[in-house]
């Protein structure tokens, strides 16, 4: 039974459970808001790997540069070109939700709404402030985000400096990474529970509005990565790599394959390896480094979510945003796509801090997270391709790139 179970790929249960919720949603009414409990523990549960994944992740990431140095010429380059596309990413999310309002005129006043952050009226000032974290131990215990990113950086620059005596600190982390992933792992295996409870509240208390909502902000998520995927990321090589587009793309089908069905950057590293070294002739040195540091760090799929998913929480629960809140989502927008771990679900638990920012309720959270799964995979493609875009680039500005290696279009 257990290994029948554990046979079906993860995607296909999240599907059908899914399916099932939906169903039961519709069959058993309002009381299905009876579930909604499992789908709580399942978000608590994904929500208490926040601050250690982000901690070990993160640091582990920027002591994955090596060297210091390292961050001049490559580093520097792949930084700016990951704020940029990251920056235009989050507009694109921003700009899809005002124009099309995927959650305009729902009615969720049957929604029991949980905690609500108070809007937000901080001063740019109170914001800097915000992101020196006072206490370490504090940050983590009160879940902050930013600070903690702040410390994170500083704790793997650290390491950076101290050398060969850093070495072993590198380690322990590197390890604590390896090991929050596989935590991670576990509570992934709690999604299809999730899905189900939480669907099966959706369509049983809020109905057939609340399903097209999702079904529009879906379509939406997928637009925008798209978008991503072949406007931004082709006038990239085109432009500045000033590499044919096709060749391109051929040469990260593999890697786009795994990571649509994995949902985890991490997973996906070693074949974003090869494709970008074997397929596109990117030097050894240049694809590890931007790959590693991009599947940690280089999210345009979910900073693009980020956008969409503020703005849909706005939308359901009437929360007027002012131009300063756009900006404000901006900001934390690409931090909390900074901050999330290339693992299945990170984006979801991350909106956490972009809500906080701008006052949107943070019931929204479970209201998606039926449909979370199934947009992830999408996010994931686009963050990956993403790294593959830029270590390309990176390469082929420094003189990394073999071009003759570049798979042309009849060898595949
Ligand atoms: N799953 C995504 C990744 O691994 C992150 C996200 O949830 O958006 O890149």
């Amino acid at each position: 039974m257990f290994a029948f179970w554990f046979k079906i790929p993860l995607w296909q249960r999240v599907v059908a459970a899914l399916i099932l919720g939906i169903a039961t949603g519709f069959l058993w009414g309002p009381d299905s808001a009876s579930l909604k409990w499992i789908g709580d523990f399942f978000i608590k549960a994904v929500k208490m790997l926040v601050v250690p994944l982000i901690f070990f992740s993160l640091v582990s990431g920027v002591a994955a540069i090596g060297d210091i140095r390292k961050l001049g010429r490559v580093g520097g380059r792949a930084m700016l070109l990951f704020i940029v596309t990251g920056q235009i990413a989050v507009w694109l999310g921003l700009a899809m939700g005002t124009f099309f309002g995927p959650g305009k005129g729902l009615d969720t006043s049957a929604i029991e709404r949980g905690d609500t952050p108070p809007p937000n009226d901080t001063t740019w000032q109170e914001m800097v402030l915000s992101m020196v974290p006072e206490s370490p131990v504090q940050v983590m215990a009160d879940v902050q985000v930013l600070p903690l990113i702040v410390f994170a950086l500083l704790v793997g620059i650290g390491i950076l400096m101290a050398k060969e005596e850093g070495e072993p600190v590198a380690k322990i982390f590197d390890s604590g990474a390896v090991i929050m992933q596989k935590v991670t792992m576990i509570v992934m295996e709690l999604t299809p529970f999730g899905v189900f409870a939480l669907m099966a509240w959706v369509a049983g208390v809020l109905g057939l509005d609340a399903l097209q909502s999702l079904a529009k902000l879906v379509a939406l998520n997928y637009i925008g990565c798209l978008i991503i995927i072949f406007v931004i990321y082709s006038a990239m090589i085109k432009f500045l790599a000033k590499l044919p587009v096709r060749d391109f793309f051929r040469g990260i089908v593999d890697a786009m394959a795994v990571s649509y069905s994995t949902a985890s950057s991490n997973a996906t590293i070693p074949v974003t390896l090869r494709c970008t070294q074997r397929n596109l002739g990117v030097s050894r040195s240049v694809s590890s480094f931007v790959v590693s540091l991009g599947a940690t760090i280089n999210m345009n799929g979910t900073a693009m979510y980020m956008g969409l998913a503020t703005l849909f929480g706005a939308q359901i629960f009437n929360v007027d945003l002012s131009m300063g809140d756009y900006l404000m989502i901006s900001i934390t927008g690409t931090l909390g796509a900074i901050g999330a771990a290339g693992i299945p679900g990170s984006g979801l638990i991350m909106m956490a801090l972009v809500f906080g920012s701008v006052g949107v309720p943070l019931e929204t959270i479970a209201f998606v997270a039926g449909v979370d799964r199934i947009m992830d995979m999408m996010r994931t493609t686009t963050n990956v391709s993403g790294d593959a875009a830029v270590a390309t680039t990176v390469a082929a500005m420094t003189g990394e790139i073999d071009r003759e290696e570049m798979i042309s279009a009849d060898d595949i």
